[in-house]
């Protein structure tokens, strides 16, 4: 068959080819290592923190080499595809300091690079310029074959244990006569564009994985459709075409693209385009049910798994992605070590060195990344990112700040110190009103009172320390005058001298300020009351003292 004719046949409409489009997309100008990765999510509208993990790592191997990090919106799954999905892919990518060189830009906006267009959908003159290439060369060839036939291909393959695919005997399209390709056509059949491939049956490749070393896996033999009947690549097709052009050198992707590499190291070939190198990363994983029960962090199951939980919970970006660092290099947390004070962006990060097997997702150890992060905030920082956080996702605390920015950015200096050291409470933004709601939202709805001493000294206690009680003390006069309330109700002044014999006292002035705390607060536990008291201002802490009673 004159495989010309018929590549003019089915792609009549293409008036460029191959080798103009690839004109316009010449060698980048890099330096000699420089890493050219990208980002290329469909558009679902679901940011997946897995998503963010393999950004992070995209981004940082360009950026640390020099090189180039673009984005690329894989849209040739209309029914995955939400509307906006897109600006939801780039404004949560942009909250966590990912920003791309050049690549697809929200809906309705330039998009910016000499390689695109970065989004599949705008690309598919590309790909059909390619296929008809491929065609012409007796490369690829129409298939008619409808879906209730290709069913019962793969239940009799099924049947037989066979591979299941398009290959062999079951290749029914690929001998078919010019004659019979124009006829169909002519009667409206509609058909797909599948590669006639080249693979022997025992035959073997082999995956040089960065990560995982060299995989020795069998030669394709399937025909995969390149194009589907509406004329949009499979992922395959596309992505080999857009990674070539575009000028990728490594492709950072999930680990379960690594079964269809056959097909892509064959598509490669056959299409006489140099391959990218792989880097396969192992995804998330969550403990689920016993202890050796892994599985991958479930978009319907774990809210943990959508970056919008961490937004919304009011985790600074830079946790994450410092935490996302622990999990992807076993060297990082070492390095943070040695440089607490660095930024993230100095950190050497290597391919070869992550992990084959998925991590396992530790919210405790995220919020203590989080907290030693937080602690290395500047109060001017910490105010900033409150406030921004606030205004969005807490109301109460939103107009707390401003209501009373001063006794806001007061606040914050009594959570973050204690004394000169820098306490390390603070794991995310919605620890404060839960942690903090006697600052930040009101009086204590419960008290934890401790019950060592009986309720009517405890109220006794507070009605005197109430007829006592001068806000205009300093921190020591303050101190002394809870010692002189408590003194006459059998609260000992001297700490030593009641451990000596508790039994003569009803407690000690530790006690006596344990109930002004609970009193205000609610909690066993705070940072300084002298300076919680302050903050709350007077009648609001003899009102709370009034009612703790
Ligand atoms: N669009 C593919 C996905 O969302 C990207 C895989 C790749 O990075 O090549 O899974």
């Amino acid at each position: 068959m004159d495989n010309r004719l018929l590549a003019e046949l089915l792609f009549g409409d293409i008036m460029t080819d191959r080798d103009s489009i690839m004109e316009r997309y010449p060698k980048r100008e890099l330096g000699e290592k420089a890493e050219v990765t990208r980002f290329s999510p469909s558009p679902t509208g679901y940011m997946h923190i897995g998503g963010l993990y393999a950004a992070l790592i995209s981004s940082k191997i360009a950026r640390q080499s020099g090189g180039v990090f673009y984005l690329r919106i894989e849209d040739t799954d209309k029914k995955r595809e939400v509307e906006h999905g897109t600006d939801e892919i780039i404004s949560s990518l942009a909250e966590f300091g990912i920003k791309f060189d050049e690549g697809a830009s929200a809906d309705g906006e330039q998009e910016y690079g000499d390689y695109g267009p970065y989004r599949q959908s705008a690309r598919g003159e590309i790909y059909r310029a390619f296929a008809k290439e491929l065609v012409a060369r007796g490369l690829a060839y129409p298939c008619f074959c409808t879906a209730e036939e290709l069913e019962q291909t793969r239940k009799a393959q099924e049947s037989q244990k066979l591979l299941p695919g398009y290959y062999g005997e079951y290749a029914k399209c690929r001998g078919l006569t010019y004659e019979q390709i124009e006829q169909k056509i002519k009667d409206g059949c509609e058909y797909v564009i599948r590669l006639r491939s080249p693979g022997k049956e025992d035959a073997k490749i082999v995956c040089r994985d960065i990560i995982r070393g060299n995989i020795e896996m069998p030669e394709n033999i399937t025909d995969v459709v390149l194009l589907k009947s509406d004329g949009i690549p499979t992922y395959h097709y596309a992505h080999v075409i857009d990674d070539y052009l575009m000028g990728t050198t490594t492709v950072i992707r999930g680990d379960e693209w690594i079964s269809s590499y056959p097909i892509h190291h064959q598509l490669f070939e056959v299409s006489g385009l140099k391959m990218p190198r792989y880097a396969h990363i192992a995804p998330i994983m969550k403990l689920d049910g016993g202890e050796n029960r892994k599985r991958k962090l479930s978009k319907r199951k774990d809210p943990e798994a959508s970056v919008r939980y961490y937004s919304e919970q009011g985790f600074p970006y830079e946790s994450v992605n410092e935490y996302l660092m622990t999990i992807a290099s076993s060297g990082f947390e070492g390095w943070r070590m040695k440089n607490p004070d660095a930024d993230i962006s100095e950190y050497k990060f290597k391919l070869d060195k992550m992990s084959i097997s998925g991590a396992l997702f530790d919210m405790d150890k995220l919020l203590s990344v989080s907290r030693d992060v937080i602690s290395r905030m500047s109060e001017e920082k910490l105010s900033r990112l409150i406030t921004e956080w606030a205004a969005e996702y807490d109301p109460a605390l939103s107009s707390y700040i401003s209501n009373s920015a001063d006794k806001f950015n007061e606040s914050i200096k009594l959570w973050k110190y204690n004394g000169t050291k820098v306490r390390k409470d603070v794991a995310k933004w919605s620890d404060l009103t839960a942690m903090y709601d006697y600052l930040y939202v009101g009086a204590p709805k419960e008290y934890d009172f401790d019950t060592k001493i009986p309720a009517d000294k405890r109220s006794e206690f507070i009605s005197a320390y109430i007829a006592e009680y001068d806000p205009l003390d300093d921190s020591s006069q303050w101190f002394d005058r809870v010692k002189r309330v408590g003194e006459p109700l059998g609260f000992c002044p001297n700490i030593k001298e009641y451990k000596a014999d508790p039994d003569k006292y009803v407690g000690s002035v530790a006690d006596a300020c344990g109930i002004l705390r609970v009193a205000v607060t609610g909690k066993r536990n705070s940072p300084d009351l002298y300076t919680i008291m302050r903050l709350i201002g007077c009648d609001e802490t003899i009102n709370r003292l009034n009612k703790a009673k």
